[in-house]
């Protein structure tokens, strides 16, 4: 960057030292670099005028031309406002300003035409703009062009930096000096993605004179931030791939063609054969795996898990696969002790909650390598936990983890063990891309056949005996059912006591002896919750009124119909993860997502919904444009989503092809030593230097 971009902001004029600091904490802008690199959020275009009597809608920005008369002081002492009525050849509105009017009352001259813009509101069932800009209209510039609108805070608007004041710092930024920019990206890259160069788009961004000015400035700098962050990925890839040796896995293992011949509960789907294909290749290549498994919920994750844990220990390795609950940790215990029972091999399983007696042997036997796999929670992580010859990691429901939990996995065997983790639902793919970008990916995209469709169906508040009903009709026909209700930290105690009151409310609807209720939380005791569990498990309870503990990968397939307790506090991917715990056994299955009949309009989409499809990967980009890829994501990983201008919701085709230009480039000039690529390899080499830790996930 050259010297005069990294000028502290406080020398711009019109800055000093007190709008300096307050642009520092706000918005992140240190350097006169800083600001230009601040990019307006939209535009207005400045060459259309409206007329009085149309104006578009409530909340447009409109630009007038008239003038002004019946200039007064309306309203009480107290809450003393300016009013105008404001004319041109089709009618009139109101101007107001409820600050300031003294002042600005000295300033408006009737009669004199005006340019006046602001934003249209109706108030007291009159067209009304609030606090107009005003302009004598000999002093209007010819030029008119787009106005651009940059994003202030409260703090910066009372020192006069609103938009309109951050508008005329980058004004001073560009009359003052000379900007050059840097090209970054190489000429063929311009010209094979049709860009305007750096320079040019940065001067656009701001100051656009029409539309395909503001296309190509966006184009080119999306585009630029996208395709740094793909080469970024993929170089921390291909480094991590060489630097990393990973153990070779070259029998195809007795136990594993034991398990194929004889004990394979069903046919694989293709999709589960392609992805065991994609790991053993993987197994085969003498670098380290790491590798994420998306897949929908049910679409049989756990079981290529198993096949890959069998390869690892058929090569004389251990392996170990990690569950962020107890419950979670407990059922692949059972399900995975049930696949193996009769193959010569040693599980174990270790939680929270196994006892200090049980965990001295199970160390010892784990460190001599007498246990081929295990199987656990958080509780893995610890240090008292050594193996003999780890060579294989699952972990499930990878983003309960945390980025340094995940590592510690890496450190516990001295060549890393191979990784796969393994997401609950799916994530679109532009985030895919985005933040596992320097994994490789497997999909599974088919279900296992013979999945009977589940009905999901929302209903108010008020069909609650018609639902019990139903849930009678059910429990005869000997299904259990599950009823779900939203605790959030933020609304704990409260949402605890609906908890509470609804276990109540069903356990007098539906009474001891006929009925059997469950009740499982997070407050509860993990031998007590397991208790509970394990009863509904083996069918002696009914129903089960929980929490969202029970949100991920439980399987019990007797279970047929979900209700979902204040369904519109769910996000999407929750409500989803949450419904495919039934559908699950031969039965036809029921989701029921309960609301009242207030619902906002994110919240009747997510209805919509789930109502409309039960295809994960369609849902999450839903929930990806409702909430925006740092909510998605969630706070732990959205370091990376502090993108200037590219919106990973809306961006997916420029996501893509900045993913393809940077493949292709690596695989021309891996190292980037052509001397048409030394500024791209400078510019890397500073991002990798940024961001030492991130991208390491598994
Ligand atoms: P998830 O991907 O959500 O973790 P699971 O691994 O729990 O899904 O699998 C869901 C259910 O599907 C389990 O009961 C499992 O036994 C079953 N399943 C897995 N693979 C197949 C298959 N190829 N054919 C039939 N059922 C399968
Ligand atoms: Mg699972």
């Amino acid at each position: 960057m050259s010297e005069l971009l990294q000028t502290p902001i406080e020398f711009l004029k019109g800055v000093g030292p007190q709008r300096a600091q307050l642009l520092q904490k706000e918005l992140g802008i240190f350097t006169y670099g800083d600001l230009l690199h601040t990019y307006p959020y939209r535009y207005l275009d400045r060459s259309i005028y409206h007329k009085c009597s149309e104006l578009p809608y409530i909340d447009s920005y409109v630009q007038l031309v008239g003038t002004i008369d019946n200039i007064k002081e309306v309203g009480t002492a107290r809450f003393k406002r300016l009013s105008a009525r404001f004319t041109d050849s089709t009618g009139s509105i109101e101007f107001i300003w409820f600050q300031g009017g003294q002042w600005i009352k000295q300033m408006l001259v009737a009669g004199l035409p005006y340019q006046a813009f602001g934003k249209a509101k109706v108030i007291n069932g009159v067209w009304t703009i609030p606090h107009p800009e005003l302009t004598p209209m000999n002093e209007v510039s010819k030029k008119a062009g787009f106005q651009p609108f940059y994003s202030s805070t409260e703090k910066l608007n009372q020192k006069g930096l609103n938009t309109k004041g951050i508008e005329k710092l980058v004004q001073h930024l560009f009359f003052q000096h000379d900007i050059q920019t840097k090209e970054f990206l190489p000429e063929h890259i311009i010209k094979e993605q049709e860009l305007i160069s750096r320079s040019e788009a940065l001067k656009k961004i701001h100051r656009p004179n029409n539309e395909i000015d503001i296309k190509q400035a966006r184009f080119r700098l999306k585009f630029e931030e996208l395709f740094f962050l793909q080469l970024e990925m993929l170089i921390r890839k291909g480094t991590r791939i060489q630097a990393i040796k990973g153990h070779v896995f070259e029998q195809s293992g007795e136990l594993l063609n034991q398990f194929y011949a004889h004990h394979l509960p069903f046919e694989l789907t293709n999709a589960q054969k392609r992805v065991i294909k994609e790991i053993r290749k993987d197994f085969l290549k003498g670098h380290h795996m790491n590798r994420l498994l998306q897949g929908d919920v049910g679409s049989g994750k756990t079981l290529v898990a198993l096949i890959a844990m069998l390869i690892a220990v058929g090569n004389r390795f251990q392996a170990c696969i990690m569950a962020p609950t107890e419950i979670l940790a407990n059922q692949h215990y059972e399900t995975i002790r049930e696949l193996v029972k009769d193959i010569d091999i040693k599980l174990a399983l270790l939680t929270g909650s196994t006892k200090k007696a049980a965990r001295i042997p199970l160390f010892d036997a784990l460190e001599k390598g007498e246990i081929n796999i295990l199987i656990g929670t958080h509780a893995l992580l610890e240090d008292p936990v050594q193996f003999h010859n780890l060579g294989f990691v699952v972990i499930d429901e990878q983003h309960r983890f945390g980025v340094a939990q995940r590592g510690k996995m890496w450190r516990k065997n001295s060549i890393p063990p191979h990784i796969l983790v393994m997401t609950a639902t799916p994530i679109p793919r532009t985030l895919a891309m985005t933040f596992y970008g320097d994994l490789d990916v497997s999909v599974i995209d088919e279900l296992p056949p013979g999945r009977k469709p589940i009905s999901t169906i929302h209903r108010f508040d008020s069909h609650r005996l018609a639902l019990f009903g139903f849930m009678r009709k059910e429990i005869a026909l000997g299904r259990q059912i599950y009823i779900v209700y939203p605790l959030i930290k933020e609304s704990e105690k409260l949402d605890f006591n609906n908890l509470m009151d609804g276990f109540e409310a069903i356990s007098r609807s539906f009474p001891m002896p006929e009925y059997q209720v469950s009740i499982v939380h997070g407050k509860m005791k993990p031998d007590a919750k397991e208790y509970e569990m394990q009863r509904f498990i083996k069918g002696e309870t009914h129903i089960m009124v929980a929490t969202t503990v029970i949100e991920v990968g439980v399987n019990v397939p007797n279970a047929s119909v979900m209700i979902i307790e204040s369904a519109e506090r769910f996000g999407l991917a929750q409500l989803h993860q949450l419904r495919g715990r039934v559908g699950r056994g031969a039965e036809k299955s029921y989701c029921i997502l309960m609301t009242g009949y207030e619902l906002s309009k994110e919240a009747k989409k997510r209805m919509g919904t789930m109502v409309a499809t039960s295809d994960g990967f369609e849902i999450a980009e839903v929930d990806l444009q409702l909430r925006g890829p740092g909510d998605l994501m969630g706070t732990q990983q959205s370091g990376i989503l502090e993108l200037k201008i590219a919106d990973l919701s809306k961006d997916g085709e420029i996501v893509n092809s900045a993913r393809e230009t940077a493949k292709r480039l690596i695989e021309n000039d891996p190292d980037l030593l052509l001397p048409a690529h030394q500024i791209l390899r400078e510019k890397v080499i500073t991002l990798l230097k940024e961001r030492p830790n991130w991208g390491t996930i598994g």
